[in-house]
């Protein structure tokens, strides 16, 4: 019967027959509709990827053009050097990098390392959430998580993670080269983060009783935002007390703000915490290796991208910090 639907819906067939079948035809069955969904999962994955590799590429290009005040949509893409447009084999993601081993076909001028390594980044962390997408067996349960890191996500869930994960990177790529948090883009983050379990539940037509611990949840959430902020701003004030120096910008604690918004309090504590350790590991690889220091700059006073830590710290909390934070829990004894 489930063979015989043109589209195997495997979630029923194991609501209906579970994993441990006796029956000699229905295991058959079974294998057959587990190996369509293994292969959805992987086409699904790889179509995920390379949407990222393309989103990475527009990413590129924002980054590249809005700091310069450019705009971003016109002129064409154009080398930066020489200002010859470029062919269109010259744009394809990753591979025209490689292919031209990261050099302008006409100047020389080096592209930088940059362009591949935000194009590569956005197409694995997409194909990660493809590959989460199209899990076999999912069980959809979106009104009550509204955390992007769950096991199984939804359609809707999907595209936020993404775009969250696309706006980390590019937050990420910003502070480590210009040390600036653009409020244009942490605001609007933080509005998206808060609208968009509003868009599953209304898209979902949640029920009523579950409307009310969604709205608590929603105020949460909003707590959140505020004791993320509130916090930064704590270890703000108290580093201007000791050292009467600005040792962390107002920009981190939108970015904290933002983290919070997606992944509420404690996904956003996770990410501060990594944020803070990968940090520190790399004022250490300063301190150590002398040729890493730029010029006679006393290395207490140079500075450290701690947002760009950040949003490393909040990919991780967003893909993996409910497992993490569940060892944790149970570690700590609650
Ligand atoms: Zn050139």
């Amino acid at each position: 019967m489930y063979l015989k639907s043109p589209v195997p819906y495997p979630c029923a067939f194991f609501l209906a027959h579970g994993w441990e079948t006796t029956d000699l035809n229905s295991s058959h069955a079974f294998a057959a509709i587990y190996s369509t969904s293994t292969m959805i999962r992987i086409l699904g994955t790889i179509f995920a990827g390379l949407l990222g590799l393309a989103f990475g590429s527009f990413l590129n290009v924002c980054l590249s053009r809005w700091p310069a005040g450019e705009s971003i949509v016109l002129p064409r893409s154009h080398c930066r050097q020489c200002g010859r447009t470029l062919a269109w084999w010259e744009n394809i993601p990753l591979v025209s990098w490689l292919a031209l081993r990261g050099r302008c076909r006409t100047c020389r001028a080096w592209i930088g390392w940059r362009y591949p390594l935000v194009e590569f980044s956005v197409g694995v962390l997409w194909a990660l959430v493809g590959w989460r997408l199209f899990e076999p067996f999912q069980y959809a349960d979106i009104p009550t998580q509204f955390a992007i890191g769950q096991q199984s996500i939804g359609l809707l869930p999907a595209t936020a993670a993404m775009i969250f994960l696309w706006i980390l990177v590019g937050i990420a790529v910003l502070d480590a080269e210009h040390l600036w948090i653009a409020d244009a883009v942490t605001f609007p983050g933080i509005a998206l983060g808060l609208a968009f379990p509003v868009l599953f539940v209304s898209f979902l037509r949640t029920p009523l009783r579950l409307q009310s611990a969604f709205w608590i949840q929603f105020g949460e959430r909003v707590g959140a935002i505020l004791a993320a902020a509130g916090l930064i701003l704590l270890i703000r004030w108290v580093y201007w007390l000791i050292r009467r120096r600005e040792g962390i910008g107002l920009g981190d604690a939108k970015l904290m703000a933002l983290l919070a918004a997606w992944l509420g309090l404690p996904g956003a504590l996770l990410a501060f915490g990594l944020g803070v350790v990968l940090g520190s590991l790399a004022a250490i690889v300063l301190l150590v290796v002398p040729s890493a220091r730029r010029g006679s700059e006393s290395w207490a006073l140079s500075k450290l991208p701690l947002g760009t830590f950040l949003c490393i710290g909040g990919i991780v909390s967003s893909l993996w910090g409910q497992p993490i934070l569940a060892a944790y829990y149970r570690w700590a004894g609650f």
